[in-house]
């Protein structure tokens, strides 16, 4: 009965976005009539910010007929680096993030091949030139389609820093210091965040990167120390490593803070076991360079002992800040939480016609799809008459560490935290993806856990992947979490075999019982 009211509900969400998009079509056939704003405002909206939520928003409002500019301006990194349109996951995130992630596993599949008989000659290596250009290339043509997208959907783009006048009034200065100042009966604030740099750490920001340079360096990082512990820090280690650059980590607490426990540590366990060198419960206390080009780190441990290396390259991955502190927000009355987030109900500020997307929102999440989803959304209930709202619950997420790691929902603390240990189960496993055994490849650290309510059918609060392509395997799995699924439905779908995923649908041992979590057969 219960699976039968999520196929409904399935059902629904489709109808729903058919609809939508009937509904968007006819607006777009009418917007040749009128490019004219409403009211006394030069624009119908104007959206700060050119990156995956303040686009998004910019495009869906432009397909109801509304006259919309989009500004987009990107300050130069301390070491210089800049980019083009597209905001951060395009320029310096996810993109260029999962391009070497995938380099990096392109190294294992050709030791792998060996064994499936291809004959590799001995010595291969690595050029970081020709993985820089090529993904730069793509980066390129991405900037370059985001300008052909705003192009035929008739948003006005102008490279240029907004700042608020007033409520309803943005200055743009252009790259070329010219101004230009433009009224707005909307405005949508999606400036995203930049890395942060330890400020009592001295000769921290002379002498390192942030993730804005890395995947643009010309030459080769070399051996690398990369500070932080969380996202960004362990998928920046783990391609680094698995390009062959000798890396470090640098925690000073815990690593994936927020993730299932259990999990970071197999994450994390497995970047060791790959090469990755940890320097747990450590933070830097100074950094200066060497006459020949090399920079010193001296950190501390947790027992305050000083200890100190020499790394070619130092990358600090230790969180980012909100850009809103340049925005001119003191001329509008918008509130900001104290971490200079915006503060807002459903993306509404504290002034009712200036919105918050993404990033910079308090209280939403941080990842690409989430700004967009609010970013479209938002431009429907604006000009669409639509009343859906952004849903932050139940996002699913990968960390693209060499080994991914996939989740959706709760982790095992979490769900305790909330429904208390004797009211969840959760099931385990161990799993050995079957390309692993050709080559004999360690699966030591994959695993899957599903945690589930424990009475009645047993619904779905999380779901955990550590494996090869994670990421895939959760996104179809988050769909089903997100129509609220119970363990007896998993368990009575039939799996597709031979499949990593299938293990997911045969899961069986609870953590309760005690029993050895390994699968061992088909
Ligand atoms: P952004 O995309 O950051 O865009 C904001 C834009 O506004 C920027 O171009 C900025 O320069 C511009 N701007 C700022 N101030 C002004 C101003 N005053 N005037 C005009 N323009 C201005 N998310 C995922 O979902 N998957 C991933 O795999 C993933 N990997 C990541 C890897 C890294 C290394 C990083 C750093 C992030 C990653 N993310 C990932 C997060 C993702 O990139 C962000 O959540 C997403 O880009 C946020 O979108 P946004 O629209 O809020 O802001
Ligand atoms: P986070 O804020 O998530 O983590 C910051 C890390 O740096 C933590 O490990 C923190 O340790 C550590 N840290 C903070 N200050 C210091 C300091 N002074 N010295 C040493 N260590 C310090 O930031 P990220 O930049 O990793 O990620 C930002 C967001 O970007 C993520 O939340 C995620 O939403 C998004 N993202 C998404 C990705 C994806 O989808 N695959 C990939 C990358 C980013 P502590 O725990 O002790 O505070």
């Amino acid at each position: 009965m219960k699976q039968f009211s999520c196929l409904i509900h399935c059902a629904k969400l489709n109808r729903f976005l058919a609809i939508g998009f009937q509904s968007r079509f006819k607006n777009t056939q009418k917007r040749s009539r009128s490019t004219l704003a409403q009211g006394n405002n030069d624009y119908d909206l104007a959206v700060i910010g050119g990156g995956s939520g303040g686009l998004a928003c910019a495009k869906e409002a432009a397909a109801y007929n509304k006259k919309v500019v989009v500004l987009d301006y990107v300050e130069p990194s301390p070491i210089g680096t800049q980019w083009g349109l597209g905001g951060t996951c395009v320029n310096v995130g996810c993109i260029p993030k999962k391009l070497m992630h995938q380099a990096s596993l392109l190294g294992e599949a050709i030791e792998d091949s060996r064994h499936y008989g291809w004959r590799v000659p001995p010595g291969i290596d690595h050029s970081w030139e020709t993985m820089v250009e090529a993904v730069q290339n793509h980066v390129r043509s991405l900037n370059w389609g985001h300008r052909v997208q705003l192009k035929d959907k008739r948003v006005e783009y102008l490279n240029a820093k907004g700042t608020f006048v007033d409520e309803h009034t943005i200055k743009a200065v252009m790259k070329n210091g010219k101004e230009r100042k433009l009224t707005a009966g909307n405005v949508v604030i999606a400036t995203g965040m930049r890395p942060r740099y330890p400020t009592d750490v001295p000769g921290a920001f002379e002498h390192s990167i942030t993730s804005d340079d890395i995947f643009s360096l010309t030459k080769s990082p070399g051996k690398t120390l990369v500070v932080g512990g969380s996202y960004v820090a362990l998928e920046c280690a783990g391609f680094l490593n698995g390009i062959g650059l000798p890396t470090t980590v640098m925690v000073r607490s815990i690593c994936l803070r927020g993730f299932d426990q259990q999990i970071a540590g197999l994450v994390t366990d497995h970047m060791q076991a790959a090469g990755v060198g940890f320097l747990r419960e450590c933070v830097p206390t100074r950094l200066s360079k060497n006459d020949d080009g090399t920079i010193k780190v001296i950190w501390k441990s947790s027992n305050r002992e000083e200890m100190s290396e020499t790394f070619d390259t130092v990358l600090f991955a230790i969180g980012r800040d909100p850009q809103t502190s340049e925005l001119g927000l003191e001329n509008t009355g918008v509130i900001l939480h104290s971490n200079g987030k915006m503060q807002g109900k459903n993306e509404q500020s504290s002034v009712p016609h200036i919105y918050g997307i993404g990033d910079i929102l308090e209280g939403g999440m941080e990842l690409t799809p989430v700004a967009i989803k609010a970013g479209k959304l938002l431009a429907h209930r604006l000009f669409g008459e639509r009343s859906e709202v952004m849903n932050y619950e139940q996002v699913a997420t990968t960390v693209f560490t060499p080994l991914e790691y996939g989740t959706v929902g709760l982790s095992e603390e979490g769900a305790i935290r909330i429904h208390g240990e004797d009211n969840i189960e959760v099931y385990h496993s161990f799993y050995k993806p079957l390309e692993y055994t050709v080559p004999d490849r360690s699966s030591d650290q994959c695993y899957m856990k599903v945690v589930c309510l424990r009475e009645g059918d047993q619904k779905i609060l999380g779901l955990h992947v550590v494996g090869p392509h994670a990421g895939e395997i959760t996104q179809g799995f988050a769909v089903a979490v997100k129509c609220g699924v119970t363990y007896i439905q998993l368990a009575s779908t039939v799996g597709i075999h031979p499949t990593s995923a299938e293990d997911l649908v045969k899961i069986n041992i609870t953590k309760r019982s005690g029993l050895d979590p390994t699968v061992t057969g088909c």
